[in-house]
């Protein structure tokens, strides 16, 4: 299973990601996780992405999507994965079919997670992540609307939607039963 999530900030893409790996048994691959490790760790790469991050604006392409073709390559991503975070543009989801294509593979299915804006904000505000603050989450709402947006279009063939709101267990067992419609 190739899966991509998709959805705004505080969606919970992650919390999901996570229950969903284990379920589906694919590596969970975060692209915020893997700045956010990088920046840590104080690499090159982490300072490279920590003011973008800390601003609410999308890491430069070149930046995140050699660090993605790095992690696909990774042994443990051959029998499939589901990606959180990226793409995050057309222009990344064009490059991902292309890594995908160079192995003769393509992605099974997109899952986009459906929240109220409202609920996005009030979540975010009590996860208290550095970039979480009010400024920093409506830039990063604002970059979802006009980046991200236009991949469900790209999509539209691959995506399943699920109601993103509800307890974990119920958002997992809806994920799974579209899931399943679908392959
Ligand atoms: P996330 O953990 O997915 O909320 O990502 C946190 C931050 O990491 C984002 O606000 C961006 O600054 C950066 N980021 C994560 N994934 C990407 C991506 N695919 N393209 C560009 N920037 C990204």
């Amino acid at each position: 299973m190739r899966l991509v999530l998709v959805g705004p900030p505080g969606a919970g893409k992650g919390t999901q990601a996570a229950v969903l790996s284990t379920e589906l048994d694919v590596p969970h691959i975060s692209s915020g996780d893997l700045f956010r490790a990088n920046i840590d760790g104080e690499t090159p790469l982490g300072q490279q992405a920590k003011s973008y991050i800390d601003a609410g604006e999308l890491v430069p392409d070149e930046v995140t999507n050699e660090m993605v073709r790095q992690r696909l390559a990774e042994a443990d991503a051959q029998r499939g994965f589901l990606l959180d975070g990226f793409p995050r543009t057309t222009p990344q989801a064009e490059v991902l079919a292309g890594i995908l294509a160079e192995n003769g593979m393509e992605l099974t299915a997109v899952l986009q997670f459906e929240v109220p804006e409202e609920e996005l904000v009030k979540r975010l505000l009590e996860r208290g992540r550095a970039d979480d603050t009010e400024e920093i989450i409506r830039r990063r709402l604002a970059v979802y609307r006009s980046e991200t947006e236009p991949l469900l279009e790209y999509y539209r063939d691959k995506l399943v939607t699920i109601d993103a709101v509800g307890s974990v267990e119920e958002i997992t067992g809806r994920a799974l039963d579209a899931l399943r419609a679908r392959i």
